[in-house]
């Protein structure tokens, strides 16, 4: 079992597939994004490795990310492989949506337990401004053909940026009217100068609570307030879905963190907002053993860090979001 100084028992793991995506959020990367070199990322067999290697060191949770994770050529013969995975208990993925509509048949069917799909807006314009080119209409046929082969309960993420959609979030809560979904509302993390986007665009959870509180309120908290992941969940009267906010900025959740990542790249990131990772890829194909890579995996959750310090203005300067994940 993976633990670290802290006493955290570390068991989820999150692979990003890939630093390459379809769209180009405004908060998660800069317009002329360039990516890796597909042999700088890790190829089939080594992500079946790196499964198999944390699935023996206690993981069983595992959640597909990038990037876009759709776009990775052979998307569902890893997904069916990691699912046959002896250890691997869950497997989700958190997508854009936008090439859901063909894929969440065979996905599904390959061994996926789950999608969270992101979504920040329902106005086609605004869609498209975020995403610098997406097409609103995508996603939605990629939520439904994900609800229709059961891909359940459909999560949809969403980042509230000030001068955006902070407005929308009435719209989008709406949603849990009339589906039984999680809709997450997260803050948004700036990235330094590598987005557009600066720290007085971030939304706080608060505020986005009060907008929907008083316009179709009251929202009446879930399970007494008990995190589910990293969302503090509540419920509009009547509403057969839920409200998450995920408050990572202005309320983190490190105290009972249980993850960890791998990005596209081979290395295990031990924060999401830390800069400090492990290089598990080089050492793999320079010839290390699996029980060498299983010590460095061990030694490096042992030293994991207790949490982020965006609250001291300190942010990770070394990657921004498609490369590590989210
Ligand atoms: N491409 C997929 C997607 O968009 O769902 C998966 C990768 S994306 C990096 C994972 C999640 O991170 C998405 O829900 C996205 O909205 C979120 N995200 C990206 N940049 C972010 C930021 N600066 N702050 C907060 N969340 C962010
Ligand atoms: Fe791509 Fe996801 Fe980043 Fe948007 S948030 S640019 S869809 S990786």
């Amino acid at each position: 079992m993976a633990i670290d100084k802290f006493g955290r028992s570390i068991s989820y793991l999150r692979i990003s597939l890939t630093d390459h995506c379809n769209l180009r959020c405004v908060y998660c990367m800069p317009e002329d994004m360039t990516f890796r070199p597909n042999a700088e990322l890790m190829q089939d067999d080594e992500i079946i490795l790196f499964t198999r290697l944390f699935a023996s060191l206690g993981f069983h949770k595992f959640r597909l990310t990038g990037g876009e994770p759709t776009v990775r050529a052979n998307i569902v013969e890893l997904v069916q492989q990691i699912s046959d995975t002896p250890g691997v208990q869950s497997l989700t993925i958190t997508t854009n949506g936008i090439l859901l509509s063909k894929l969440a048949e065979p996905l599904a069917k390959a061994g996926l337990d789950r999608v969270n799909i992101s979504l920040d807006t329902l106005d086609p314009e605004k869609f498209r401004r975020l995403t610098r080119w997406g097409n609103l209409e995508d996603v939605w046929a990629g939520v439904q053909a994900a609800e229709k082969v059961g891909l359940t309960p459909i999560k949809i993420n969403a980042v509230v940026v000030r001068g955006y959609n902070e407005r929308d979030v009435l719209e989008i809560a709406r949603l849990t009217l009339e589906h039984p979904w999680q809709v997450r509302f997260i803050e948004m993390m700036p990235f330094a100068g590598a987005t557009d986007l600066q720290i007085n665009q971030v939304v706080d959870w608060e505020e986005m609570f009060q907008r929907i509180d008083s316009a179709h309120g009251p929202l009446e908290i879930v399970d007494g307030g008990k995190l589910d992941g990293e969302a503090r969940l509540y419920h509009l009267p009547d509403a057969v879905g839920n409200i998450g906010f995920i408050s990572s900025v202005t309320k983190p959740f490190c105290a009972t963190c249980n993850r960890a990542r791998l990005t596209a790249d081979g290395r295990l990131r031990l924060c999401l907002l830390r800069e400090k990772e492990v290089d598990l890829l080089t050492p793999l194909r320079a010839g290390a053993s699996l029980d060498d890579l299983r010590e460095m995996i061990l030694e490096g959750i042992w030293h994991k860090p207790w949490g982020h310090g965006l609250e001291q203005g300190i942010i990770p300067l070394n990657r921004v979001m498609n490369e590590i994940g989210g």
